[in-house]
């Protein structure tokens, strides 16, 4: 291919609109191009990144037993409908009308029309276990697009979906593609991690993200710095190891103090010449949307998890709700809450974190206007229905598995996630299947989804310098440039020409850059660009016989012979360290 033909436009300065690197760069390197807030098109060279990705994750399917499909990306309401999800799954769900007026949305995942799908295939036990995957574009209204393809709305998905007749069979599927999505990643380049992740509402209960570690991640991940043990840190747990503290037998009684106008922790402590980790926090959640309330308490210098306390809950949502809304349906003292002297009768349990089991004479809301209570002992002083882990771990805290590790704390991009679903959309969509006992059964299910575009611009945060991007050789555009100084003399010509041929036989996709243009120009847009290895041809060394050969990463640079060139590239590409 030559670079003239490619639809290659640079840009020299960074463009306004983006802030993270890898936005930037695949705008400057003409990769993609802004339609919309969060829609972009793919220019030709960074669809070619994109189907270098797909072709990997083909590959890794294909050899964990998975077959492509392609479902619509229009979707009738009727089945979002049947799964329940029609009602609950927001506004990130773009729904539209037909000319009938029948009402359809743009797929932001594809479980319900893939169970329809199975709903046609699968009649027996032997039909089971069979996997199935598409890769294809998905919509999601998401509130903030931004950073380019990390999180657009209309993005890319390999989403692949597995029918199985027990748990036994899902169990062993989720850790196939587990380890499929683990040489993907491998594949594409990436220093990455799986992480045990939080179900969400999506369902089932085991699940792994694999996070791209970069410092731009959206989300932090916590391991262990000596086992395996690696969770994204809203469900990352913590070390099992207290028992609620003793309660000296000179221990002060509690004791109401006036906090005039103080609500907030800082206030009340800075008030009352205490740190926050003196006082306790007590928190009042409605649970699945005005179905019931519990009572929270936890560490006054901590954060209460939602996402741990909903998985405590088995339920849906949990959400604050407003000081307003809360004290007209409880009549509590809001701002002045305390598990020390609250009024039970509204709230079905009160839990307390881990993290207040530890701590002896601290402070808690009075549950009165104006007023806390000191010298609290937990075990003397509070009722606790539950004690539970709904906090956020801390870096350097024990890790929970092992004996000797602490927890790191870094910042991941999730590239991808294994669910087990279980029978979540089954259950309501009558997914079922004849087993050996001629008995109806309903199916057990599994889930994987990968971001394309966004693996892509993970690897651009992961591989990049002052000069623009790093393409790891699996999912580079192309992985030689092969610039030519002078185009116009044909001795260059033909040494381009056979190159370019030599590399082609041997699998190795290359651009020619035989453009008018000043070299400057072309060593700015290959390094920009980042194909793994640069060859150039020109000036003296083509009379001696040879060109230069450079790789991206680490800027070595030989003086190779002609005939050796092909054999050299290969070999730089197929070499282990090569990224
Ligand atoms: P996030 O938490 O980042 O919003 P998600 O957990 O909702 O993502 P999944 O439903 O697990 O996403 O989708 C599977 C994969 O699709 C994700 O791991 C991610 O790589 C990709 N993905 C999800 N949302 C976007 C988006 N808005 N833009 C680009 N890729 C996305
Ligand atoms: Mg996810």
């Amino acid at each position: 291919m030559r670079f003239a033909d490619a639809f290659i436009h640079t840009l020299r300065e960074d463009p306004a609109e983006a802030e993270l690197v890898s936005h930037k760069l695949m705008l400057r390197a003409g990769m993609i191009q802004k339609l919309a807030s969060g829609i972009y098109n793919y220019l030709p060279l960074g669809l070619r990144v994109i189907r270098k990705i797909e072709a990997i994750i083909r590959d890794e399917m294909a050899a964990c037993g998975a077959t492509e499909l392609l479902m619509p990306a229009v979707i009738p309401s009727e089945l979002w409908q049947e799964s329940g999800r029609w009602s609950y799954y927001g506004p990130e769900l773009l729904r539209l009308r037909d000319r009938k007026q029948n009402e359809f949305c743009i797929g932001p995942t594809h479980e319900e029309v893939i169970v329809d799908v199975a709903r046609h295939g699968v009649r027996s036990y032997r039909d089971l276990p069979t996997t199935l995957y598409q890769i294809q574009s998905k919509f999601r209204d998401e509130v903030r697009p931004r950073y380019g393809l990390m999180r657009a709305r209309e993005f890319i998905m390999k989403d692949a979906y597995s029918f199985h007749a027990n748990e036994a069979s899902l169990d062993a599927t989720y850790w196939r593609m587990h380890q499929a999505y683990t040489r993907i990643f491998h594949r594409c380049g990436l220093d990455f991690r799986p992480v045990e992740a939080d179900s969400g509402t999506i369902g089932g209960d085991v699940t792994h993200e694999f996070h791209v570690l970069a410092d731009s991640g959206e989300d932090t991940i916590a391991s262990c710095d000596a086992c395996d043990y690696a969770a994204n840190i809203e469900k990352a747990a913590h070390r099992d190891d207290g028992h609620v503290a003793d309660v000296p037998d000179n221990a002060p009684v509690p004791e109401e103090v006036a906090t005039p106008g103080k609500k907030s922790i800082e206030d009340v402590c800075a008030f009352l010449n205490a740190r926050a980790s003196d006082a306790i926090k007590l928190l009042v959640y409605d649970v699945n949307d005005g179905e019931y309330l519990v009572a929270v308490c936890i560490r006054g210098d901590q954060e209460i998890n939602e996402a741990k306390l909903r998985g405590l809950l088995s339920a849906d949502s949990v959400a604050i709700p407003d000081d307003a809304d809360l004290a007209a349906r409880t009549g509590l003292a809001v701002g002045f809450l305390g598990a020390h002297s609250l009024d039970r009768s509204c709230v079905r349990e009160v839990i307390a974190d881990w993290s207040v089991r530890g701590m002896t004479d601290c402070i808690a809301g009075a549950n009165k206007p104006d007023a806390h209570v000191r010298h609290i002992y937990p075990a003397r002083d509070l009722r606790i229905d539950r004690w539970a882990d709904v906090g956020f771990v801390s870096e350097g805290e024990s890790c929970p598995r092992c004996e000797n590790g602490a927890l790191r704390l870094r910042r991941g991009i999730e590239v991808g996630q294994v669910f087990k679903l279980g029978r979540k959309y089954a259950a309501p969509m009558h997914l079922s299947f004849l087993n050996e006992k001629g008995e109806q059964e309903l199916v057990t299910m599994g889930c994987y989804g990968i971001g394309v575009g966004r693996t892509a611009a993970a690897a651009i945060e992961q591989h990049h310098d002052a000069d623009g991007i790093i393409w790891p050789v699996g999912i580079a555009p192309y992985t030689v440039a092969l610039l030519s100084l002078d185009p116009g003399n044909d001795e260059v010509r033909s040494v381009c020409a056979r190159l370019h041929d030599e590399l082609e036989q041997r699998d190795i996709d290359v651009l020619l850059d035989d453009r008018e243009e000043r070299p400057g120009v072309k060593f700015k847009d290959a390094d920009l660009i980042g194909f793994p290895v640069r060859i150039v041809v020109g000036g003296r060394k083509v009379k001696g016989g040879t060109v230069e050969v450079r790789q991206r990463a680490g800027r070595t640079v030989e003086e190779v012979a002609f005939d050796k060139v092909a054999d050299h590239v290969v070999t730089i590409v197929t070499s282990p360290g090569a990224i």
